[in-house]
Formats: structure tokens, sequence, C-alpha cells
């Protein structure tokens, strides 16, 4: 273990920010990665880092980053830990730095709906302190209450009533960051630029590789003036997916679109029979009632039946829910959710080709999936697998089996590998495979640019050479 770093960081940031005592170092070895609590739970856990720095300030960021770039220590930026790629995982030499104590509310701005925030608040916080206002950040993961809104930026995240609010890049207005050298940057001002290419982008899905993140400003809504639900039942995928892209290509944007194959529509609903598709509906009075009127003409003449719309409030009073890894590991039961997506004309060619290879894996419980982002030109599929195994030591193989699946059947239809949990160490052989060699060789360009020391979270996102 690196002691002299702790050291080291102790001098410049004070005894109470570097934490080395074991019980810290233990709860910050990993994020929410199913083969982290694999190995856990197999009795082999990964290592932790030399120390966990507390920052409580961007100039502790600096100095850290200054002090690590100096001594070639490798850095770990971690939010709250809700990754679920392996963007966290402990090097017995690294730093973590645990951006989760700068978490204040900078400030509230509703004449131009703008909010920033210290990048380790956490999500729910902040849409909790703007809603007190009358306005919504639109942003709603179904980790908000345990993810940060760095972590939101670092892995480009999704939230469940993005058809219309769009994803984090949509809502970003502005990203406070620190370079791996020490430097303080913001990137973004004002409502748009033609300022050259947009340094935002290279902060959103970067993952801890290119610099921390410590304070993000968000474009707020006003909050919406009506909500109402409406629920369809298709008899297939394909008429589902059919139905999807009329609604959309048409213009209507309800915030809320999911569709679930027979399997997950059953789970959520044991009165379905075939695929249920469930929207939310938000904005102006006269609009909300105009697209309900419109999204039902429309379901009528494409053969997709109304449904019981209760079951859209179930989901959405049980929407946050985050599960244990644990229950499942006890059962000797691996999974995982995996989203992907890819334009309308290869999203049912990946659907059927990925559940029907997922069946193959011996041991295979379960192998679905449903949509929940749209797009004009296509939408993401969120596939969950389940395999149990009665051998412990074969749960890792059988875990990475099912990924290995779902990526492949993607990659073979050409779609795009994740649509929003990010790359981690998870996807990070498939990279070259999603960007191109060109594309990869103009991020690795960039990486040694902005990182020539190679400090900021090694081994997540970019492939080695
Ligand atoms: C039950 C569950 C549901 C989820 N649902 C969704 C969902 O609906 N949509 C979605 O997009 N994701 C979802 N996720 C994934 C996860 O919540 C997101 O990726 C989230 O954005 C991670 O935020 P975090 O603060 O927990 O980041 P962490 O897990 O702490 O870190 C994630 C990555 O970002 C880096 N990072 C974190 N903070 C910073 C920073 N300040 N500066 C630089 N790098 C940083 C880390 O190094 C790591 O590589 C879900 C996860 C779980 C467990």
């Amino acid at each position: 273990m690196n002691r002299s770093i702790a050291i080291t960081l102790r001098e410049a940031l004070g005894e109470a920010k570097v934490l080395t005592d074991p019980a810290t170092l233990g709860a910050r070895r990993h994020d929410y990665w199913m083969l982290s609590h694999v190995q856990d739970h197999l009795g082999a856990p990964g290592p932790s880092a030399a120390c966990v720095v507390h920052p409580a300030t961007v100039v502790d960021v600096q100095t850290t980053l200054r002090l690590a770039s100096q001594t070639g220590t490798a850095v770990i930026p971690f939010g709250l830990g809700s990754g679920v790629v392996g963007g966290v995982v402990a090097a017995p030499d690294a730093i973590l730095l645990d951006m989760g104590a700068m978490n204040a509310v900078r400030s509230i701005d509703p004449v131009n709906l703008l909010a920033s925030f210290d990048a380790g608040k956490n999500g729910l916080e902040a849409e909790q302190v703007v809603a007190e206002q009358g306005l919504t950040i639109g942003h709603w993961p179904q980790s908000i209450a345990v993810s940060s809104v760095g972590g939101w930026v670092a892995t480009r995240a999704s939230g469940q009533f993005s058809s219309a609010y769009g994803n984090i890049e949509d809502i970003v207005h502005s990203i406070e960051a620190v370079l791996p050298d020490g430097e303080l940057v913001t990137l973004g001002k004002g409502p748009r630029a033609s300022s050259g290419p947009d340094l935002r982008q290279l902060m959103l899905g970067s993952e801890g590789t290119l610099g921390v993140i410590t304070g993000v400003t968000l474009s707020l809504l006003r909050a919406a003036e009506t909500r109402t639900v409406s629920a369809f039942e298709a008899p297939d995928m394909t008429t589902g997916f059919a139905f999807q892209r009329e609604v959309i290509q048409t213009g209507w944007r309800p915030p809320v679109v999911r569709q679930y194959d027979e399997r997950e529509s059953l789970r959520l609903d044991g009165r379905a029979k075939a695929c249920l598709i469930l929207m939310v509906h938000e904005g102006p009075a006269a609009l909300v009632a105009a697209e309900t009127v419109a999204v039902a003409v429309i379901a009528e003449r494409m053969g997709v039946a109304a449904a019981p719309s209760d079951i859209v409030e179930h989901w959405l009073g049980h929407r946050n829910t985050v599960p244990s890894w644990d229950v499942f590991l006890k059962r000797g039961i691996v999974l995982d959710t995996v989203e992907v997506s890819a334009d309308w004309s290869r999203i049912g060619l990946i659907y059927d080709d990925a559940v029907a290879s997922l069946k193959e894996i011996p041991g295979c419980l379960a192998g679905s999936a449903h949509s929940s982002h749209v797009y004009r030109s296509g939408l993401n599929l969120y596939f969950t697998f389940a395999v149990q195994t009665s051998d412990p030591s074969e749960m890792e193989g059988a875990y990475l089996d099912g990924w290995r699946r779902i990526m492949e059947a993607t990659d073979r239809h050409g779609g795009s590998l994740s649509h929003h949990h990010g790359i981690g160490r998870v996807r990070r052989g498939w990279l070259e495979r999603e960007l191109g060699g060109g594309a990869l060789a103009m991020l690795r360009k960039v990486k040694a640019a902005l990182d020539p020391k190679g400090i900021m979270n090694p081994g997540v996102l970019i492939p080695d050479a």
C-alpha cells in the first residue's frame, strides 16, 4: 500500500480529509458493479485504495490532483458509488477521491432557470431543493436517490423522463472541472454558443478519466402544469416499436415511453397478455389533453389496444427501487441489466437475437428487455439477464457470458453498445467495436494530452493500446 501519498496529502489538506482507517477504505472499494459484488460474495474481495480523500473545496481537489500528478499516483473519482459498470474499483496505490462531501447547493436562479451544485450533491436532494421553488431538473435516473450530479455528468446518464426533457447532456448548462494537472476550467456559458467545439462534451461520459468534475450547472424546467398517464398493449414487440415510432415522429413528446416484452409485462402486471406500453404525459394542460387523445388515436389505428392505466401509477410509485445484489448472490444467481440503442430498422433484430442468445446460457432464468428512451431515429433496449449456477466458481463466467451475448448481438446488427450506464470496465473491451479504430485513437490522443501521466482512473473506459 502506498502510505507515503497519504502522508503527503495530509500535510497539504489536513488530517481530517485523508482517511486510511479500514472501515472507510473498505466502504470505498468499489461501486455497484455486479462483478465486484460477486468477488465480495465469494470471499475474494478486491483491494482497498491507499487512502480516501474527502475534498471540501475546489482548491482541495486541485491540491490533490497536483500532488497526484507530481508523484504519478492514480486518482479514482467517486461520486456516490451507484455506477454499475466497474467505473470505481480501488487499487492499493491509488487515491480514492470521494466527492460526496462536496455537496452544496451553490445557487438557484428561477429567472434564467439554472441551478448550480457541487458535484457530490445527491441527485434527489438537488431535485427536491429546486422543487421547493416550483422547478424541476427533469432528470430522473432510477438511481436518483443514490447518485450524484457529478456522477450523472461523468457517466452521461439518462433519466426516466428523457423522451421530452432530454438526457443529462441536454440538461447540463456548464461544467466546472479540475484537470489532471490541477488547472480549473469552466466549460459552457450562455444558453448556446458557437465558439469552437463544445468542450463540455469532453467531461460528459469521461468516467473520471480526464479530470474531476467539481461543479455542475443544470438547466431547469418549470414544474409541469398537468400530468396524466396512459397505457397500451401491443400484440408483439414489432407492433409496439412501430407505434412508438409513429407517436414520436408525428411530433408528440410524452416524457416517459416504456415498452416491455411479454415476459417483463407479465412481471409488471399479472393481467398483461402481450407487450405493455406505459406513457406519462406532462406539460400545459391543453397540450397534455391533445397529446393523450392523439396517442390513443394512433394506437387504435395501429392495432395497439388500450390497457388499464393504473399500472402506470403503480410504476410511478415504485420506479426508483434500488435492488440488493446479495439477495440473488446467496441463491447462486448472477444478473445484470444491459442497455444498448439502435435505429428503428435494427432494434427488433437486436432484441430477437440477444434474447434468443441469452436463453442458450446454461442455467438461464431470465432473458428479457424493455425500451425506456425513445428518439426520432430509434430507441434503447434495456436487457435483463439472470443465470443460476450451482458451482460458485462459475458465477463470474456466467455473468460475463450474459454480457458477451448482448454485446455481440447488438454489434452484429449495428447498434450502439451503451445507452446510458457507460463503459467502465465491463464494456472496455468493446469500445473499439463501438467507436471504430480511428475514433478510439482520437480519444487516446485526447487522454494523452490532458492526462499525460495516465493518473486519472486507470483501467476504465479506454482499452489499453
Ligand atoms: C439501481 C440502479 C439504477 C440505475 N438507474 C440508472 C438510470 O436510470 N439511468 C442512468 O443513467 N444510470 C442509472 N444507474 C447507474 C448510475 O446510477 C449512474 O451511472 C450514475 O450517474 C452514477 O453516479 P454516481 O454519483 O453514483 O457515480 P459513481 O458510481 O460514484 O461513479 C461513476 C463513474 O463516474 C466517475 N465519477 C463520479 N463522480 C465524478 C466526478 N465528480 N468527477 C469525475 N468523475 C466522476 C467515477 O470515477 C466512475 O467512473 C443506475 C444504477 C443503479 C444501481
